[in-house]
């Protein structure tokens, strides 16, 4: 039997085998897919904004510095309103800070934390092994398939880690709640004239939010939210014509847009478990909570779930798992709760500011971005909810496993 099951090998899943397997817990990683093919480079790549506290939980497992060589650096945020006068700016050094988060292309995150699995004696990850079914009783039972037959899997503990339309989360009865934002968010990478080095751009328009992340070089990782028909628009325009919408939508700051590449667009929908945790299986990732993409949090939230998780399980030992693991489940909804609601609260807030064309919004809008840039203490909670710094004393973030 293995200590701990994850079900779902995205980057939440690998990220929670990392950290779960210390101090010597065996943990087993069934994923659906084959993670060596989901690669794609250059300027078709998608990226994710790492924030300080991801860097700080990654350096505590001794992989920040491989991460760190392919991740690019924000030290300026500049944040703007379309049209309207008021602007902020978030730098680094103002919090005493080297950086205020870094951009990686997810594959890349993706391959470091496979590589990290790879090394790890205490972890097996079985790719294109389908979850099917699961129960529980003295232990967890998880049933998959791979290569077309039926295996299964028995562990103290299971994590649900299997996305934003989990099954696994179906299949113990746990529903969830779906907000539409009406949105569609538009990935791109592009190629500009001017970059300016390690500036993120963030710029709230009548439609939505479009950032600009720098990856490095004249690259820049372009997420722009949009209605899903104009979404739909900008998807079917050849290079061309969504170069100039966007270069119209962003203006000059970056000097001429020269390059695009392949356009994504995805629905955006708020997704939250109505519990974590049912018995021995609790909820991480998108199968608990997937946020708007707008304020870059989700993965970010997900790790400080998992720096919590982590946490708990190492207040109990291990001969005592069993007894006490209905008050690790507990206490694990419990702690997260708050910070998970305000996170949502923080990404809906923005979104409803800044998404929204009726002219007292619009005052809002510029006042808003005024007062943070004018207000230290205001500016600084801003930045911290960003860096997701906002709880202390963690074991991960002191840098410990
Ligand atoms: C446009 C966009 C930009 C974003 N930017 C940021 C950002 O800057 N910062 C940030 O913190 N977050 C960001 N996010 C959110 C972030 O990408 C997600 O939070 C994160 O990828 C979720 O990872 P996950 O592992 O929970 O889920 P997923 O990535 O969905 O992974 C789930 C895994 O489970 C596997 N799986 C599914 N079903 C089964 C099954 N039946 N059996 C076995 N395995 C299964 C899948 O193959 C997959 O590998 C962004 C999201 C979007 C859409």
């Amino acid at each position: 039997m293995r200590d701990i099951a994850i079900i779902g090998g995205g980057l939440v899943g690998l990220c929670a085998g990392l950290v779960l397997q210390h101090p010597g817990r065996r943990v087993s990683i069934v994923e659906a897919g084959n993670l060596e093919q989901s690669r794609s480079d250059g300027l078709n790549a998608r990226s994710i904004a790492l924030s300080a506290s991801s860097v700080q939980i990654f350096r505590a497992l001794g992989i920040w510095a491989k991460i760190e060589t392919q991740a690019a650096p924000i030290r300026h945020i500049h944040v703007s309103s379309r049209g309207r006068w008021g602007v902020t700016r978030l730098q680094a050094e103002d919090y005493q800070l080297d950086a205020l988060g870094y951009v990686i292309e997810s594959h890349v995150l993706g391959q470091c934390l496979l590589d990290a699995v790879d090394g790890s004696d205490n972890i097996k990850l079985e790719q294109n092994a389908g979850f099917e079914s699961i129960t529980q009783d003295a232990a967890v039972t998880i049933s998959y398939r791979k290569n077309k037959r039926k295996q299964k899997l028995q562990a103290r503990l299971a994590l649900i880690a299997d996305g934003a339309n989990s099954t696994a989360r179906t299949a113990l009865g746990i529903g969830h709640q779906s907000f539409e934002y009406g949105q569609a968010v538009v990935i791109s990478n592009v190629e500009v004239s001017q970059p300016k080095v390690d500036t993120a751009y963030e710029r709230f328009t009548p439609q939505g939010p479009l950032a600009m992340l720098p990856l490095g070089g004249k690259r820049y990782a372009c997420v722009w939210t949009l209605a899903p028909e104009q979404a739909g628009t900008a998807c079917a325009q050849d290079d061309a014509e969504f170069s100039a919408a966007l270069q119209a939508c962003f203006g000059f700051r970056l000097g001429l847009i020269e390059r695009v590449g392949k356009r994504f667009s995805i629905p955006i929908q708020r997704t939250r478990a109505d519990a974590l945790h049912c018995g021995r299986c609790l909820l991480i990732g998108n199968a608990a909570n997937a946020l708007h993409p707008v304020a870059g949090q989700s993965f970010n939230l997900s790790l400080r779930d998992i720096a919590c998780l982590h946490e708990l399980l190492c207040e109990h030992d291990l001969g005592d798992f069993d007894d006490e693991l209905s008050q690790v489940a507990q206490d694990y909804e419990m702690l997260r709760a708050e910070e998970q609601r305000r996170v949502i609260g923080y990404g809906d807030g923005l979104v409803t500011l800044f998404s929204n064309e009726l002219p007292l919004f619009d005052h809002l809008r510029a006042a808003g971005l005024s007062l943070l840039d004018l207000v230290p203490a205001l500016k600084t909670q801003a930045a911290f909810a960003g860096m997701g710094m906002t709880f202390g004393g963690n074991r991960l973030l002191r840098g410990h496993l």
